[in-house]
């Protein structure tokens, strides 16, 4: 399939760039990186080293969580100006816990196309190699770092029934682990990830309990991605037919009409409401 030329005037691009193994680049990403006007980079002296071994001659701007809302206008303005632009953060996808998010919202706002140029990203990479569900999932990204903010966002976590992916730094590590342990037990599923792409890449795991064992005695050092196992499902007691037919008889000689008893019952017997019904047609042809 042919391709359209790449970079093009007005797009905004966001590229993913590696994790740690440099190989990761794409040989698309390489090629715009060189060809693209502006750079803007979550940290210039960080990427100057990558695009210079690319031989980008590029334009290079600071872009990061400081100076972002006073850079979107300047890089808006490259945009109408016929310029092509690329965002990098410092390592995987801009966007995800990186720059990149605000500037999209208003280049779009404006009219000017986005392409993302797709690479490596530590949670879909850490959650596809966990052996956790991947079918749905959720990404917390950096948990609140203290007080009801943390306690809420935990309280959520430890309860969401889908595997979660959360981001922590090194110094961290331990005292999440301990958290967990003390909201989900030692059994909850979890693997740790530790320097996903890289020479040292490692994980630790199955349970909440081994990793804490684990960093305990090893003190962490690197880059680390979680993968929570999802909270057991609740459980809803479902009821049988013999408790449907008293609770939904009582219902009825409280006066209320077999539908409505049958729309009420199905909320707390785990029954639907089709079968409540026909519970009471049965109860119907018995008595005539
Ligand atoms: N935008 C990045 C991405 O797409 O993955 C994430 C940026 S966020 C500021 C950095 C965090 O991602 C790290 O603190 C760590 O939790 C996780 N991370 C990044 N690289 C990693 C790696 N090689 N191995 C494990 N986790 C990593």
């Amino acid at each position: 399939m042919k391709q359209r030329a790449e970079p093009e005037a007005g797009v905004l691009y966001l590229v993913g760039t590696p994790i740690g193994h440099l190989g990761d680049l794409s040989p698309r990403a390489r090629a715009l990186l060189v060809a693209v006007d502006t750079i803007a980079c979550e940290d210039t002296r960080h990427s100057g080293q990558l695009l210079t071994a690319l031989g980008s001659k590029a334009r290079r701007c600071s872009f990061h969580q400081h100076n972002t809302y006073g850079r979107i206008p300047q890089l808006l303005n490259e945009l109408s100006s016929g310029h092509s632009v690329a965002v990098i953060s410092d390592a995987g996808l801009p966007g995800i816990s990186d720059p990149g998010e605000e500037l999209v919202a208003a280049a779009r706002q404006a009219g000017h196309a986005v392409i993302c140029i797709p690479g490596p990203c530590a949670a879909t990479t850490a959650l596809v190699s966990s052996g956790l569900p991947s079918g749905r999932f959720c990404f917390e990204g950096f948990l609140p770092t203290k007080g009801r903010e943390r306690r809420e966002s935990l309280a959520a976590v430890v309860a969401e029934e889908r595997t979660t992916v959360l981001y922590e730094a090194p110094h961290r590590l331990v005292k999440l682990l301990e958290e967990l342990q003390e909201l989900c037990g030692d059994q909850r599923a979890l693997q740790v990830t530790r320097e996903l792409t890289k020479r040292h890449e490692q994980q630790v795991g199955p349970t909440v309990i081994a990793a804490l064992e684990h960093f305990k005695e090893h003190p962490p050092q690197g880059e680390f991605t979680l993968v929570l196992g999802g909270a057991p499902q609740q459980e809803q007691a479902t009821m049988n037919d013999d408790q449907c037919r008293q609770q939904l008889t009582a219902l009825i000689k409280q006066g209320m009409k077999p539908s409505d008893a049958a729309k009420d019952l199905s909320r707390s017997a785990g029954r639907s409401r089709r079968e409540l019904y026909a519970l009471l047609h049965e109860n119907q042809k018995q008595a005539d």
